[in-house]
């Protein structure tokens, strides 16, 4: 049994050690990331000791809680620029640690009504928000989840006995090569093989062309993917072109929305989903842009059956419907987290509209490192960013080289990305504590690293 003494004075160091951490980072006080080698940390964590004899005391636990929260990778910080990881929210924060004392798995109804019912709701606000009044949707442990089970219900569409007797040898699946590697991991998964994929014609940063969609006549399309908004470059398709040319030819739509479906949330940028109305399906992540932990995405269909199709032929039930209200026949997964709770948390506290402002305060901060950069000589910058995401080059370095310099003293965390065949650097930013003075040093940093 839980020692509940114990269990609060061990919770009380958390939350002060958490509260320090996240002040610290959001300052910038502290290097971005560590990149320590494993043996050395083991060391210092005490790691084998630990697992050897147990022993840990409310004491020991909060030296090695300073420990390990100094040697990880702090996105709450300004300079945190890497992944399109969630700088994660309080309230979402809070449902893990709810989740992580009560364990509801409501995948199965009885095993969490309250978990089960919030995600219900979430996932019908969601809904609302693409636009499906009609729709279904179930949340997932990520988007590359949420893309296998959306194209999944899109083979249930085009070949509904594929469930019983397997997959015909001739189905293919349109995306652009700039799609996520999960939609081609998908294909593969799902039994159509690589040679399924069909690249769309691009631009060329990645975008699919409209004038250039392909004849299919003669070919068994199971999807077209379109992405909203692509993982390099965080540039949306036009998804109004790419739905309509769908619909004329009754081709499965499936948007990829997993960074960028958050921008419905704010006015000024959800113009760039326009037509995301048209899809058959959309994958939403709430770990990306809405800021809760890893993972919880959402997907999400317009026909509400053909979420139930895509895992049996016979759709159980509807929302809130007459045979029970069990999200297990909707999931690859059997055991579920309460995701919902994290989302749900962050809404009640920030508002659609506090996530909203938050959304557009990225996608603006990243503008505006775009038009900082632009000033200077050197720097190249292939195309206006659309979302929070900026891809650039800076004379001719060797930007991978360049990358691993700006991160060595911990000072800058950045990715990089392939552009048109030629490696970019790119900015992704998602602490609210990214600022100007940060874009402005990260640019001075490059400048002088490259023998400026
Ligand atoms: C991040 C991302 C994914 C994968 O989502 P995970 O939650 O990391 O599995 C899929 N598609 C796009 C466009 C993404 O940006």
């Amino acid at each position: 049994m839980w020692n509940i003494e114990e269990f609060t004075e061990a919770a009380g160091i958390t939350v002060g050690e958490l509260a320090a951490y996240v002040d610290r980072s959001q300052r910038g006080d502290e290097p971005a990331i560590s990149r320590r080698p494993p043996r050395e940390l083991a060391e210092r964590l005490r790691l084998g000791e630990l697992i050897a004899k147990g022993g840990m005391t409310p004491e020991t636990f909060r030296d090695f809680l300073r420990t390990f929260l100094g040697e990880g990778t702090r996105l709450h910080h300004p300079a945190y620029l890497g992944h399109q990881s969630a700088s994660p929210d309080f309230p979402a924060a809070l449902a893990d640690f709810i989740h992580g004392a009560t364990n509801n798995p409501m995948a199965i109804y009885e095993m969490g009504a309250a978990a089960a019912t919030v995600e219900f709701e979430v996932l019908r606000w969601m809904l609302a928000k693409v636009g499906f009044p009609a729709g279904g949707g179930v949340l997932t442990h990520g988007g590359s989840l949420a893309n296998l089970t959306a194209l999944l219900a899109a083979r249930a569409r085009a070949v509904p006995e594929a469930w019983e007797d397997g997959m015909p040898g001739d189905l293919v699946i349109l995306a652009p090569a700039s799609a996520h590697y999960s939609v081609s991991r998908a294909a593969s998964i799902l039994g159509l093989g690589q040679r399924a994929m069909v690249p769309l014609a691009t631009d060329h940063l990645g975008r699919i062309d409209i004038t250039k969609l392909p004849d299919i006549s003669g070919r068994r399309v199971m999807a077209l993917v379109a992405a909203a908004c692509a993982t390099g470059t965080g540039l949306y398709d036009d998804l109004r072109a790419i739905g309509e040319w769908c619909r004329e030819r009754d081709v499965w739509f499936h948007v990829d929305g997993a960074h960028g479906a958050s921008a419905l949330l704010a006015e000024e940028h959800a113009h760039l989903l326009d037509g995301i109305e048209l899809a058959d399906s959309v994958i939403w992540d709430a770990h990306k842009m809405l800021r809760t932990s890893s993972l919880a995405a959402a997907v999400l269909v317009r026909r509400e059956n053909d979420l139930d199709a895509a895992f049996k032929q016979e759709a159980s039930y509807l929302f809130y419907g007459e045979r029970g209200f069990d999200l297990i026949g909707r999931t690859v997964e059997c055991t579920k987290a309460e995701l919902g709770l994290k989302i749900f948390l962050n809404l009640a506290w920030r508002g659609e509209r506090g996530l909203g402002e938050y959304v557009a305060r990225q996608y603006a901060t990243a503008h505006r490192f775009w038009e900082l950069a632009r000033r200077r000589p050197g720097f190249a910058l292939p195309y206006e960013p659309e979302s929070n995401i900026v891809c650039f080059r800076y004379g001719d370095a060797d930007h991978a080289d360049l990358r691993e310099r700006l991160m060595a003293e911990g000072a800058f965390y950045l990715t990089s990305a392939e552009l048109d065949g030629v490696r970019h650097l790119r900015v992704t930013v998602m602490a609210p504590a990214t600022d100007d003075a940060t874009l402005e040093a990260l640019l001075d940093t490059i400048e002088a690293l490259h023998g400026g």
